[in-house]
């Protein structure tokens, strides 16, 4: 799933929605396979217009309903106060990105069955449809009952107990109830889910060897993706676990060097910043902090000019630095690291600056407590 190649599409109930361009692919297939087979099989002799147009609406339908499931994923997650970074529709169908773990068993449990319940009342009232209008007009009726069906299969899907599919979410919040450990009812559920994804890629394979190809292939690749995912998600979760709980604080490197502002880059980098091997440098006039100085800002500058540059002229201005608080969790900072796009920031209380964290310092971090087993 990848964040950088998606259309934003805009928002909805305060949910960004965006279009992967992965999707268009199955968007493709979805419709031309209504068009071009099921609904010529299953309903012969309309013309060749109908048939197009039929599986175009239906396959729109058909991701609407998608997204209306992960809505539903969303608007329970943020109702326990757990933020939706975006909704994606993909390859594979879609996806709410949601970055915390919510905080409850129960918030879980019900997280999870949001969205295959929600895809289970759209296939009813798409099956009241089929049934109403079936008389009326067969088209629709064609239209609905293929949407019925295909929301109860999606329903269906969702509920193998393979983490981190929705069925693996369920089975990781009872275990999590009963045991009262998330980190034991993770490890768990991602077991489970890797062996399901496991039995993906068999089943794919054993399909392409009685010569059902491009099933196989298809069931394959879920299996490939369901294992990626489990696998992923278990490395994001036993992050998060080990960053909970501590701060900035813990981790910044204080030891920072005030320099004046008209100092050159050369002086600076020969007499300061090699010989103290440090990395915070905060810039100072007048007994007061005007700005930071940081290597990628010194990067941009070419070496020759190094002597005409002054620290002034690349700082960031105090105004404009990007910090965090002492005391905010190690999650938020590697998150507000992700989202500026940075590899280090200050770490600032009122109007002084305390040190600065870096990435290097949370990979420490993590490093330490992994080995240590902690
Ligand atoms: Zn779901």
């Amino acid at each position: 799933m990848s964040g950088g190649n998606a259309l934003r599409l805009g928002r909805i109930l305060g949910v960004e929605i965006k279009l992967d361009y992965s999707w268009f692919i199955i968007f493709v297939l979805v419709t031309v396979s209504l068009s071009g087979q099921i609904f010529p099989s299953l309903y012969a002799g309309w013309s060749r217009g109908t048939y197009w147009l039929l599986g175009a609406l239906t396959s729109v339908l058909f991701f609407t309903s998608v997204l209306a499931h992960e809505l539903a994923h969303s608007l329970v997650s943020q109702a326990y106060g757990v933020p939706v970074h975006d909704i994606t529709l993909f390859i594979f169908g879609g996806a709410a990105h949601i970055d915390e773990e919510p905080k409850t068993a129960r918030a879980e449990l019900l997280m999870a069955l949001a969205g295959p319940g929600t895809s289970l009342v759209i296939s009813a009232l798409f099956g009241l449809f089929a049934l109403l209008s079936r008389s009326t007009s067969p088209h629709l009726g064609a239209i609905g009952t293929w949407l019925a069906g295909i929301n109860a299969s999606l329903a269906a899907f969702n509920l193998i107990p393979g983490f981190p599919l929705d069925g693996g979410r369920v089975f990781r919040a009872l275990v999590w109830g009963l045991t009262g450990n998330l980190q034991r009812a993770t490890q768990f559920a991602t077991g489970l889910g890797r062996l399901i994804a496991f039995g993906f890629v068999l089943l794919g394979v054993w399909q392409l060897f009685i010569g059902n190809w491009v099933n196989g292939l298809w069931i394959a690749f879920i299996g490939w993706f369901l294992d990626s995912a489990a696998a992923s998600s278990y490395r994001r979760f036993t992050l998060r676990h080990l960053l909970a709980g501590h701060t900035a604080r813990e981790v910044m490197t204080s030891e920072c060097t005030l320099i004046p502002r008209h100092l050159t880059l050369d002086v600076f980098v020969e007499q300061i910043m090699l010989p103290s091997g440090r990395r915070c440098f905060p810039v100072q006039e007048g007994g007061r902090i005007r700005g930071l100085l940081t290597l990628h800002r010194i990067r941009e500058v070419p070496r020759e000019r190094w002597s005409q540059t002054r620290v002034d002229d690349i700082m960031i201005p105090w105004a404009e630095l990007k910090s965090v608080r002492p005391d905010e969790e190690l999650n938020t900072v590697f998150d507000r690291m992700a989202a500026e796009d940075v590899n280090q920031l200050p770490v600032i209380e009122g109007d002084s600056l305390l040190g600065m964290v870096a990435r290097d310092n949370l990979l420490a971090f993590i490093h330490q407590r992994t080995e240590l087993g902690l």
